[in-house]
């Protein structure tokens, strides 16, 4: 695998990194790259905007295919944007859910008119998404999905709760998995419904986070109404449909994640140097195995990535999940250990965090969305090492 640009590559990261430097600029460059995980509420506004001036320039979707208004950019051409994205210090994006899971999955699995419909508000940064999978009894066992919708005319009819429900407070739209065959189990009898979120059957209660912003929210569905033909996929196959936009989660946004993990780390070295933790002998093996974790981490996401046009797929997606969570966790854990007592004291009132407190908390989560550290074992113990698979439960 050859890991420097070809030529034509090389042209893209230029005209990128110009873009860049033309845009990233006022109100935009303030932010200083901020709003991304933990750190949501951080200038929505503003990040609001500025998905107007990428969608304006072209800059979102562009792994679409040119027929559905993407660029058609390859693999290797995300990478680079991704890389000179976060290189740029460019806001956190106020939603990815749309162009990053829906959009694909619409895309996959849609009609033309729910093409015709769903796709341009998302490349217009017009219309945000969120996501309505996880339920209190449907976590890492989505199959028991028990939120319900039936049919009234011409409209499903949904009542239910999901939770943990990341931007539902923000989003116009959810794409809901639900169970539409009554008496159905498991994974048979689901189907995945587009939802409006903006409708009295809607209610979103906040959670507030160890980060003390609220990401993610409870959202209980009563009576919310849908049309009939909101529904991708065929009805009673909505489990194929929910597995496709998870495999869509995992992609190249990953490499961009991986510059910034570098520069958090890049910082947390000058911390250690300026307060003179990096004479720790122990604090210097901890940085240097760092270090090679994200190297090691770097090098395996892109041989993932190299030869696909496809998302990562499992087993390797559970891999990487596994090892960048757990790196970033621990990575959290090494600045409070650097920062010493002054890491567990705010500056601002009540509760303002910086960043090494934000990464600290926030990346608590890390190892639990997107499938839970422990899964991605399962996962990886059955289908990689070939061990017997874990007993399912057999009470029903
Ligand atoms: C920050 C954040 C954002 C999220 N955003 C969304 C979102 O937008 N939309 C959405 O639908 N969901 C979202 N989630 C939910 C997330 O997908 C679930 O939290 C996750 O799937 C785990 O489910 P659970 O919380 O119900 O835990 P459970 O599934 O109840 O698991 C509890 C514990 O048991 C372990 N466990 C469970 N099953 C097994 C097993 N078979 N073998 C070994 N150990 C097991 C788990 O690893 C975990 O430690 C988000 C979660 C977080 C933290």
């Amino acid at each position: 695998m050859d890991l420097r640009d070809r030529p034509e590559d090389e042209a893209f990261r230029t005209d990128v990194r110009a873009w860049m430097a033309d845009h990233v600029v006022g109100e935009f460059a303030a932010l200083g790259g901020r709003g991304g995980s933990g750190d949501e509420t951080f200038g929505f506004e503003v990040r609001l905007e500025w998905e107007q001036v990428l969608a304006a320039a072209g800059w979102i979707g562009i792994g679409w295919s040119v027929e559905h208004g993407g660029r058609g950019a390859s693999i290797a051409q995300q990478v680079i944007f991704n890389e000179e994205y976060v290189r740029a210090k460019a806001p956190g994006r106020a939603s990815i859910l749309g162009e990053g899971l829906l959009g694909p999955t619409i895309i996959q699995f849609g009609t033309p008119e729910q093409q015709a419909r769903f796709l341009p508000p998302i490349l217009a940064g017009g219309e945000l998404w969120c996501q309505g999978y996880s339920e209190p009894n449907a976590g890492s066992d989505l199959a028991n999905v028990a939120t319900k919708a039936e049919l009234d005319g011409d409209e499903w009819v949904v009542t239910g709760q999901k939770v943990w429900t990341s931007g539902a407070h923000q989003a116009d739209w959810c794409f809901v998995v639900c169970r539409t065959e009554p008496g159905s189990f498991r994974h048979k009898g689901l189907s995945y419904l587009l939802v409006p979120m903006d409708q009295p059957g809607v209610e979103v209660r906040p959670i507030t986070q160890l980060t003390r912003t609220s990401e993610f929210n409870e959202v209980f569905f009563d009576g919310a109404r849908t049309a009939r033909d909101n529904v991708v996929g065929d009805v009673g196959d909505g489990w194929s449909v929910a597995l496709a936009t998870l495999a869509f989660e995992r992609g190249v946004g990953l490499l961009g994640h991986q510059l910034s993990f570098r520069r958090e780390l890049d910082r947390l070295v000058e911390v250690a140097r300026e307060n003179g933790a990096s004479s720790n002998p122990v604090i210097r093996q901890r940085l240097a195995r760092s270090y090679a974790e994200l190297e090691i981490l770097r090098y395996n996401t892109l041989r993932s990535l190299s030869g696909f046009d496809a998302p990562v797929a499992p087993p390797e997606a559970s891999i990487i999940k596994l090892f960048w969570a757990t790196w970033h966790q621990q990575l959290g854990e090494l600045a409070m250990a650097i920062r010493g007592v002054s890491s567990t004291v705010t500056e601002g009132f009540p509760y303002e965090l910086d960043e090494f407190q934000r990464t600290f908390l926030f990346s608590r989560s890390e190892t639990i969305y997107g499938g839970s550290n422990e899964i991605q074992k399962n996962i990886i113990g059955e289908r990689v090492l070939g061990l017997p698979p874990e007993p399912k439960g057999t009470s029903r």
